[in-house]
């Protein structure tokens, strides 16, 4: 079993991408980038902390709760919300620094995207 946080960009969730619908699709059947995971258990979601994209801090907080309610994370997503907002419009998230500062921060797997729907 593969605990998974999600990280979202406060702006999409629930406006563009209702109900977070498609993550919780496509982890349950293993599409798009939880196709490798034998087994998927989204344990969290989290907002980017907002613009202009407060990750660190914000996943930070996520982190500490978790260990103070006794969730195990094995591996953080970042949504693909956040991925279309950085290549559609202007959020000023380098995904792909975020990705690394987090891995060498927590020392687990980061994925950027989720779903392909
Ligand atoms: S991409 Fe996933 S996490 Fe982001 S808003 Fe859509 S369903 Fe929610
Ligand atoms: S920083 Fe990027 S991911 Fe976060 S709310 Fe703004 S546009 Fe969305």
């Amino acid at each position: 079993m593969s605990n998974i946080l999600i990280v979202n960009c406060s702006k999409i969730r629930d406006v563009n991408c209702v109900a977070c619908l498609k993550c919780f699709k496509a982890s349950e059947l293993k599409e798009g980038e939880f196709a490798n995971y034998d087994d998927v258990h989204i344990v969290a979601m989290s907002g980017c902390g907002d613009c202009p994209g407060l990750v660190m801090p914000k996943v930070g907080l996520v982190m500490e709760q978790a260990d103070y309610m006794e969730r195990q994370i094995d591996a953080i997503h970042l949504g693909t919300c956040m991925v279309k907002a950085n290549k559609t419009a202007a959020c000023p998230i380098d995904t792909e620094k975020i990705k690394e500062m987090l891995s060498n921060k927590y020392g687990i797997p980061v994925v950027v995207g989720t779903h392909n729907y």
